[in-house]
């Protein structure tokens, strides 16, 4: 008895002792690691050895349904190397920062409208990119008249976190004049349905009446930079303004829900007695474009690539891409890819080439 209690104690011990090596062993290697991944990752810029031309990486794909893959709606555009944001959904800012594109170079956020999940990462873009870059004045917001109430919003509900890191890091690491956001809002001239509402450094800016309805005001924006353009729908459905103004550009960001699977999630919300979720679901059918609607606008605007975003529902993988397209590539003669997170779409200056690659 003795002897065996004997050896269940050595081999506890071994056990004890190999398992603190083995600790031991993982923690140097780790911090190591750890130490080289700083080095790598710290004060990154992957926009700055991109081509003169535009380009946009997607910061968020997703939609207010959850998926653990896709953050809410939300684009960066570069143009040469000025950095310029699309909707910023829940997600957005840390995507934007995980592709290595600095927030602190941010110049301009572009709403198309003003639900929540294309506002809902406003408070994270603005803290980072103010204290990242010890911003000196507040990043322009542009948006139809309302886009005021929003960032006024924002700024009340930021103020007391605002005071304490230029408490605590004092104001010239965070200046008070860079906090937060300034609304520069504008409204289609009446009768036009869309109208340029920024032109600088070569940059042109159109902002897009669409068809959201009853959500309004709703955009739709038209990036144009030394030739190449790229087309963002905003939430819509299939919207003639819309592709009037994305005739002959180089990409279209469509956003896409797909009814026959949404109708899945309203026929399992009623089967389970969820009302509220089951009107919800059959709603939002109305006022959103099917993949198929979207490829048809894409072809009838003769684009030269279409890129499906604001997916819903959201898609576990991309087995389930198929299903979701459904009967698009049938319609649309061009290339036609289901947006993901950290994708990047490169549009060089000079040429009619698109670029695929990823940047996270
Ligand atoms: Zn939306
Ligand atoms: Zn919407």
């Amino acid at each position: 008895m003795r002897k065996r209690t004997m050896a269940l104690v050595a081999v506890a011990a071994v056990a004890l002792i190999s398992g603190i090596a083995v600790k031991s062993w993982q923690a140097e290697i780790g911090s190591a690691l750890f130490e080289r991944a700083v080095m790598d990752r710290v004060g990154r810029d992957s926009s700055a050895n991109l081509p003169d031309g535009l380009h946009v990486a997607l910061c968020g794909t997703g939609s207010p349904l959850p998926s653990p893959d896709r953050a809410g709606p939300c684009n960066v555009v570069i143009a040469g190397k000025r950095i310029f944001i699309v909707d910023i959904g829940e997600g957005g800012s840390r995507n934007i920062s995980m592709m290595g594109l600095p927030l602190s170079k941010v110049e301009a956020l572009f709403l198309t409208h003003f639900h929540s999940d294309h506002i809902d990462g406003l408070g994270p873009l603005l803290m980072g990119r103010w204290t990242s870059g010890s911003a000196t004045s507040p990043l322009p917001i542009y948006g139809e008249t309302g886009v005021e109430k929003v960032v006024a919003g924002f700024k009340a509900a930021y103020e007391i976190d605002d005071g304490h890191r230029i408490a605590h890091h004092g104001p010239s690491i965070v200046p008070p004049s860079g906090a937060g956001g300034v609304a520069m809002p504008f409204s289609l001239p009446a009768g036009s349905d869309r109208a340029v509402i920024y032109d600088q450094g070569g940059l042109r800016v159109t902002a897009i009446q669409v068809d959201h309805g009853p959500v309004k005001p709703a955009l739709g924006y038209r990036f144009d930079y030394k030739g190449r353009s790229i087309v963002f729908s905003g939430d819509t459905k299939k919207s003639a303004s819309l592709i009037a103004a994305s005739k002959g550009a180089d990409l279209l960001v469509h956003e896409a829900l797909q009814p026959k699977l949404v109708n899945m999630m309203s026929a399992g919300f009623e089967q389970k007695g969820i009302k509220n979720m089951a009107q919800i679901t059959k709603d939002i059918l109305n006022y959103h474009a099917s993949p198929e609607e979207a490829a048809e606008s894409a072809q009838e605007a003769g684009v030269k690539h279409l890129v499906l975003s604001h997916i819903v529902p959201p898609l576990p993988s991309k087995f389930f891409n198929p299903a979701f397209v459904g009967d698009a590539p049938a319609r649309y003669q061009g290339p036609l890819t289901v947006g993901e997170d950290g994708m990047l779409f490169s549009l060089p200056a000079g040429s009619g080439e698109i670029k695929q690659s990823k940047l996270k």
